[in-house]
């Protein structure tokens, strides 16, 4: 186990990985921390944090998300970010230390806290607590949005700054509560979860969609609220956690008034966290050569052979990265727009692409920029034979064919051509909103709508 904190301070909690793909949710044991503070007459200074990590990580639950909170004694104004069994949580902009033998039973009890909310001996449960007093230096945050890091790493750097910490199974959990503490939280956006009653957990949802989509309509700031095209709600999950509805806003302020016009169920609780999401952070402009496993780039890249349909509707293409080394793209048919886009690029295009890579270094791609686009010609075909109806070959540019069975030439004039895919002007593309990663850079509105006037 780590060190104790330097004396008294303000303290920053840290939570990570208390689920389990069958239940459970972080945000919600957030929640509990925040009504304990209210129980013990302990103040969040700041706003409670919601960070989403590599996105790449094969062993996270789900949305790979850690939660951080910073606890002290409050001081001057107070802003309402949530309402938790009853009680108005408040955030204070400023506060001082708590004495130290109150922090140590406040962060004892909140990890009793965690422990109480987490699935633990559930398989890819490792919950883990991490208290400090200071903020965690940003570097600890960009490798873990970015990088694959080692438990060991994270442990040694919690030493070195005297944190205090618990965990329980393979202290994976560290990484995320780090992390989340580490986190500079300089490029944000909203999000208003609201939580079901414990009684309703693991029944059906009832939110009313129309409610949602006039809730968006009104206040602008909010995002990712529903995708016209594949006609989903996208605030609510579809899995048995506490979650009722999420509300994502590029602004804070409209965030309650918008819960309010929100029709559903009994929510039981409510809180504003202040998050990474649609920040594009594990975005990093590479080439594809330096991306290593489970990881993330974004780079310039020219086509290098036509594009292929594959089953279910996804696309690859060839490139090459800004270092002239081949690598395929694959452009997921759940995206909608995306493979669209590649499937009308032709050899010598150029384009901006970004995405993501797991053990195989196949590119997963998550937005495009067309940049340079050659003037559209159709593909040609080898002809068939029309004597044996075999497939002919090409004998070189310009040379025609020859057909393998019979022999027999044709003209370079006889090559079949394909039919032209629709053209897309040069411009940003980004997946339809519900194939969305929770980081994947905004989509300006503009794009958004071009994509969908197209189709
Ligand atoms: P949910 O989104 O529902 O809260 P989750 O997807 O966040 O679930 P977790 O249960 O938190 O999944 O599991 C993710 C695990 O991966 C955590 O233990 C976390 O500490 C760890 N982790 C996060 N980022 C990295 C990283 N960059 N390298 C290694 N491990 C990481």
């Amino acid at each position: 186990m780590g060190k104790r904190p330097r004396g008294g301070g303000t303290i920053w909690i840290g939570i990570d990985d208390t689920d389990s793909p069958r239940g459970g949710c972080t945000t919600w044991v957030l929640t509990e921390l925040l009504r304990l503070g209210r129980e013990e007459g302990v103040d969040l200074l700041g706003e409670p944090r919601l960070v989403r990590l590599n996105p790449n990580i094969p062993w996270k639950t789900r949305g790979n998300a850690a939660l951080a909170a910073r606890f002290g004694h409050g001081r001057g104004p107070r802003r309402k970010v949530g309402e938790v069994a009853g009680r108005t949580i408040w955030s204070y902009a400023e506060g001082g230390p708590l004495p130290e033998a109150e922090g140590r039973r406040f962060r004892e009890a909140a990890w009793a806290r965690v422990l109480a909310g987490a699935r633990t001996g559930e398989r890819g449960t490792d919950p883990a607590l991490v208290a400090i007093d200071h903020r965690l230096p940003a570097e600890g945050y960009w490798r873990a949005v970015r990088e694959v890091v080692a438990v060991g790493q994270v442990r040694r750097l919690l030493d070195e700054h005297g944190a205090w910490y618990r965990t329980r199974g393979s202290r994976r959990g560290l990484i995320g509560a780090a992390a989340a503490i580490a986190w500079p939280g300089r490029r944000v956006t909203w999000e208003l979860i609201a939580y079901r009653t414990a009684e309703r957990v693991g029944r059906e949802r009832s939110v009313d969609a129309a409610s949602v989509r006039a809730a968006a309509r009104r206040y602008s700031s909010l995002f990712l609220c529903d995708d016209p095209r594949t006609r989903r709600l996208l605030v609510a999950p579809h899995t048995d956690c506490p979650i009722l509805f999420g509300l994502r806003s590029t602004r804070r302020s409209p965030l309650p008034a918008a819960r309010e016009r929100v029709r559903s169920e009994p929510v039981d609780r409510w809180v504003v966290f202040r998050t990474n999401q649609a920040s594009g952070d594990h975005l990093v402009d590479r080439a594809w050569a330096e991306t290593a496993p489970f990881s993330s780039a974004r780079f310039r890249a020219t086509v290098r052979d036509w594009p292929t349909a594959g089953a279910g509707g996804h696309v690859r293409i060839p490139l090459f990265d800004p270092l002239g080394h081949p690598v395929d793209a694959i452009a997921f048919e759940p995206t909608k727009t995306l493979p669209r886009v590649v499937a009308s690029l032709i050899p010598g295009d150029r384009a901006l692409v970004w995405g993501s890579r797991g053990t195989d270094p196949v590119l997963r791609l998550e937005g495009i920029r067309l940049v340079r686009l050659l003037p559209r010609q159709a593909r040609t075909r080898p002809p068939r034979c029309a004597d044996c109806g075999r497939s002919t070959s090409s004998l070189g540019k310009g040379r025609g064919f020859r057909c393998p069975g019979c022999r027999r030439r044709f003209p370079p004039e006889a090559a079949t051509r394909a039919a032209t895919p629709p053209r897309f002007p040069v411009g940003e593309y980004h997946p339809t909103p519900s194939a969305r990663r929770h980081l994947a850079l905004r989509a300006p509105e503009s794009a958004e709508t071009r994509a969908t006037e197209s189709f």
